[in-house]
């Protein structure tokens, strides 16, 4: 939307008010074009192999090690390399909010309001596959597109739920290093992009989302560790809903501080004047103006709960299953290793997986019917919670055979299996059509790549090769 004819007037006159001097160098940024970003998944390639495999012109997003900027006529959401996961399309702005939580690898991450997927994805490559991420989304049809991306960026520890924050709190009291509050906003930084967010605009409508904001930050609040992180986001420039939401909850919650945000050319520091009774350390904050930085409107606070992270856990994951004991326990275990004994077995056999790469994964192998998964470690019994992805998908037990899951190709590398088979990209094209494809490969399960990238399984037989990508997945780029 370029037409700054179509702003509400209300917003307009508020904006004004506020930015006084910098009114108009703020609305003239609405007569400028967008800003169109990819993100890298770090987890498929380094900086080097990644720019060099490209065949777009991008240029670094300077706040995002991950970012790059694309021209607006490029389409890098119908490449082939989009669906092997190797990068993410994100608006540049929405880059920074992971780099100011600074997830580490090991630890354990949640996010809390995570459909699409844009922050989970960019968390999991931070964490380099080691640790937990649980991604929530209330609303189930955007958890399952949140739990596709996952799928596509070939993520091995994420668990991905679709529930209130108030269940997620209550299911995990105190348990992560850091927890992320992406919220839902009234989406005012949007209206270059998304004319919705200007047709839903109103007064009303951001006092609701700043009250809801409150809300879902107190649950989050209730699931981070003592000296753990939680960063909020908003992509709304109403300090109602920023300063405002901030000022509220460090008010009520003692033991939580503003920590400071380093601020630079691109970063604007919150605005305490713009809010009644501000709480102390609001110019921490963070602002992203679309005036001064080639990105869309966002604000950004970084929380500390007071409190030291060593030794023990304040909180623990309720153990929500069953608790098992002498001869029913035992019964369990076995059933379990005979279930993983089986499960290697056949990554060994059919693939080509070396023997020990199922144990070096961590977590544990457990059946949901007829879906193996492999749920990483210091995930809790999932039973009575709403779970889209209970951890890396490895097979599906069929008739006295297994056949491997479309996340388990993704999330491979194409050293890790022996039957590997590089497609051309007019192959591959045709592979994400869904067509069977001519080849002389060694009979059975095998790795299709393109540039190195897995895209998925298929089946080697004579000199055919049968296409195993999903049904569901299926696209013509
Ligand atoms: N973090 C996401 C990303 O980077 O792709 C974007 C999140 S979006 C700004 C906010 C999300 O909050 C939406 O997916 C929305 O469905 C969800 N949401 C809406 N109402 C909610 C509520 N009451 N509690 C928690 N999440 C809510």
């Amino acid at each position: 939307m370029e037409d700054r004819r179509s702003l509400p007037e209300a917003f307009c006159t508020r904006m004004k008010g506020l930015l006084g001097g910098e009114w108009e160098a703020f609305l003239a940024s609405y007569d400028e074009k967008r800003y169109y970003g990819l993100r890298r998944n770090p987890l498929k390639s380094s900086a080097e192999s990644f720019t060099a495999q490209m065949p777009y012109a991008l240029e670094k997003v300077s706040w995002a090690e991950e970012g790059y900027y694309y021209q607006e006529e490029e389409q890098p959401g119908k490449h082939v390399l989009h669906e092997a996961g190797a990068y993410y399309i994100q608006e540049p702005s929405a880059m920074a909010v992971v780099g100011i939580l600074d997830p580490q690898p090991g630890e354990r991450i949640l996010d809390l309001c995570a459909a699409p997927g844009g922050k989970s994805t960019q968390i999991a490559g931070r964490l380099q596959g080691e640790g937990l991420l649980v991604a929530n989304e209330v609303i189930s049809d955007r958890a399952r597109i949140l739990s596709q991306n996952i799928e596509r960026m070939g993520i091995r520890n994420c668990v991905v739920l679709s529930e209130e924050p108030g269940r997620v709190a209550e299911l995990f009291p105190g348990v992560f290093d850091r927890v992320v509050v992406d919220a839902p906003c009234s989406g005012e930084g949007m209206f270059r992009k998304d004319e919705t967010a200007v047709e839903q605009w109103s007064e009303d409508h951001v006092r609701m989302c700043a009250d809801r904001q409150l809300m879902i930050l107190r649950e989050a609040a209730r699931c981070l560790k003592p000296g753990g992180v939680l960063v909020y986001s908003t992509c709304t420039f109403a300090p109602e809903e920023n300063e405002g939401t901030i000022s509220r909850f460090i008010r009520e919650q003692e033991d939580f501080l503003i920590e400071e945000i380093p601020h630079d050319a691109n970063f604007a520091p919150g605005r305490a004047e713009w809010t009644d009774e501000p709480a102390t350390g609001l110019t921490y904050t963070m602002r992203l103006w679309p005036h001064r930085l080639r990105g869309e409107g966002h604000y950004i606070a970084r929380l500390r709960r007071k409190g030291s992270m060593d030794g023990e856990m304040s909180g623990r994951v309720q153990n929500r299953g069953r608790t098992f004991a002498g001869k029913e326990r035992r019964r369990a275990e076995a059933v379990k290793r005979e279930l993983t004994e089986a499960l290697q077995a056949f990554l060994v056999k059919e693939l080509g997986i070396k023997e020990d790469w199922l144990a070096r994964q961590g977590g544990s192998v457990e059946r949901f019917g007829e879906q193996l998964y492999l749920v990483p470690e210091g995930m809790i019994s999932m039973q009575g919670i709403k779970v889209l992805r209970p951890g890396l998908h490895l097979a599906t037990e069929k008739k006295n055979r297994l056949e491997p899951a479309h996340s388990l190709a993704l999330a491979l590398t194409a050293a890790e299996p022996d039957r590997v088979w590089e497609l051309s990209y007019e192959e591959a094209v045709r592979y994400l059509r869904g067509e069977s494809l001519s080849c002389n490969a060694q009979k059975g399960w095998t790795l299709l790549t393109y540039s190195g990238y897995p895209l998925g399984f298929g089946k080697a037989a004579g000199t055919q090769m049968k296409n195993h990508y999903p049904k569901g997945l299926r696209k013509y780029i």
